[in-house]
């Protein structure tokens, strides 16, 4: 299997180079060429198949020939070492949980399939003595996701920057109290600076292969192969006669859509996505207008999806031949505010006594409006990409009653921070990184 750029400007590589590069030497970002394909018998048998074999198979053409079956077994074991179960709710609505993970949110896939597959695949002409550097911004779950996966793993290194001041507490815990090869940086401004300094650094030849270094946001292929997994996964638990549903992708910078679209490119039968976005509406305007204008991200109570210039947006393109109008027969994008995110969490929870997070919430939120504007009633798998606790200060305030924590987050509340700050500037970054490299 071979990887090709989306700005077509540099050779295909390894899932090796892929990985261990992140973005593409011409700025564009790695897609698998050829697109795989699995056998319809794949898709047919995945009711009662478990997670773990789902996983195995579905990834297996992506791999080719670089890692042998054992490792590859172990690589799946290790990354899906939680159930993803499906829930159903009223209305034809099934919840695909994927919070059951160490940090309760779905980017503990991915994060956890690329920190393995890092360790598992020989960087490609790179002494492998020198540590990788991971170097990601994230704009709240990313970061604890990345650093718990990466966290204690040998030939690793992790600098994880995120936006002062625009992560919720719990979020700062989770990615600033664990020291060791874990490095947590609180810059002085948005997520957007956070991502742009990323891509300064990458763009920097002399950093990058000086510090080995390597991404782990979504823009990393890495990242987005294992989340086809539960694409998967959740329609072979739909209720036997279901058919292919609506998948609703609570959407932020389009990773989770972009793997969404792999798995319907791998075979798997969908109704149609659903991806619905906060007040950052960069993706339903793009769909209305055929023009893509990323702007300063805004902030929402789902601020995990607050992304203003939504990174793989460029992989979507690519995937629908850079015509938004096909885009749009796959894909309908709605956007919801505030307001309405308090509104929905409330009222679901009155009615039905489930408890959503606020990105879930976004996701419920698209599917009505889709329904409203199509009469379209087909079954609906809603993917809830985080655990209502991690937002327990948000929701909380909404039921007016204080949200549980899971002991997992309780733990992590009563360690001391552990972070560095810097101004949101290319030159304090570059330091900090020489810094940790033991060239300060
Ligand atoms: C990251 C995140 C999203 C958005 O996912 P993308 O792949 O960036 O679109 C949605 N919900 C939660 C809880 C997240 O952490």
């Amino acid at each position: 299997m071979r990887y090709r750029s989306t700005a077509g400007q540099a050779p295909p590589v390894s899932l090796a180079e892929a990985v261990h590069r992140g973005l593409a030497p011409d700025g564009g970002l790695y897609l698998p060429e050829p697109m795989p394909r699995l056998p319809g018998a794949f898709f047919r048998e995945l009711p009662g198949r478990p997670l773990a074999a789902t996983a195995r198979q579905l990834l297996a053409p992506y791999v080719g020939d670089e890692l042998d079956a054992e490792r590859l077994d172990e690589v799946v074991a290790e990354t899906f070492s939680f159930p993803i179960p499906v829930t159903p709710l009223e209305g034809g609505i099934f919840l695909l949980e994927l919070f059951h993970g160490p940090t309760l949110a779905f980017k503990d896939v991915g994060a956890r399939f690329l920190a393995r597959l890092l360790a598992a695949l020989e960087p490609p002409g790179r002494d492998p003595a020198e540590p990788v550097t991971v170097l990601v911004a994230t704009s709240g779950d990313t970061g604890g996701a990345v650093a718990r996966a990466f966290h204690g793993v040998a030939g690793t290194r992790v600098v994880v920057l995120y936006p002062e001041g625009g992560v919720s507490p719990l979020q700062e815990r989770q990615l600033a109290t664990l020291g060791g090869n874990v490095v947590a940086v609180a810059v002085a401004g948005s997520f957007d600076d956070c991502q742009r300094l990323v891509k300064g650094a990458f763009a920097d030849p002399a950093l990058a292969s000086r510090l080995a270094l390597t991404s782990a946001n979504s823009i990393n292929i890495g990242r987005l192969l294992p989340q086809a997994v539960y694409y998967a996964h959740g329609v072979g638990q739909l209720p036997a006669g279901t058919g292919a549903p609506l998948v609703v992708v609570p959407s932020g910078n389009l990773g989770n859509l972009t793997a969404g679209i792999l798995a319907e490119r791998a075979g798997l039968p969908l109704r149609r996505f659903l991806a619905a976005v906060n007040a950052n509406a960069v993706l339903p305007d793009y769909l209305a207008s055929g023009v893509s204008r990323p702007r300063p991200s805004v902030a929402t109570l789902a601020n995990a999806m607050d992304v203003g210039d939504p990174s793989n947006l460029a992989r979507l393109r690519d995937l629908f031949g850079d015509d938004p109008r096909r885009m749009g027969e796959r894909i309908w994008a709605s956007t919801h505010d505030d307001e309405a995110i308090r509104r929905t969490i409330s009222a679901v929870h009155h009615r039905t006594g489930t408890l959503l997070d606020p990105h879930t919430a976004v996701g419920w939120l698209g599917l009505d409006a889709y329904r409203r504007a199509t009469g379209d009633e087909s079954p609906a798998l809603l993917l809830a990409t985080a655990h209502p606790a991690k937002f327990g200060e948000v929701v909380g305030e909404i039921l007016g009653e204080p949200v549980p924590l899971p002991p997992a987050l309780e733990r992590c509340l009563g360690a001391p921070l552990e972070r560095r700050r810097i101004p949101a500037e290319a030159a304090a970054l570059e330091r900090l990184l020489r810094e940790e490299a033991g060239e300060g």
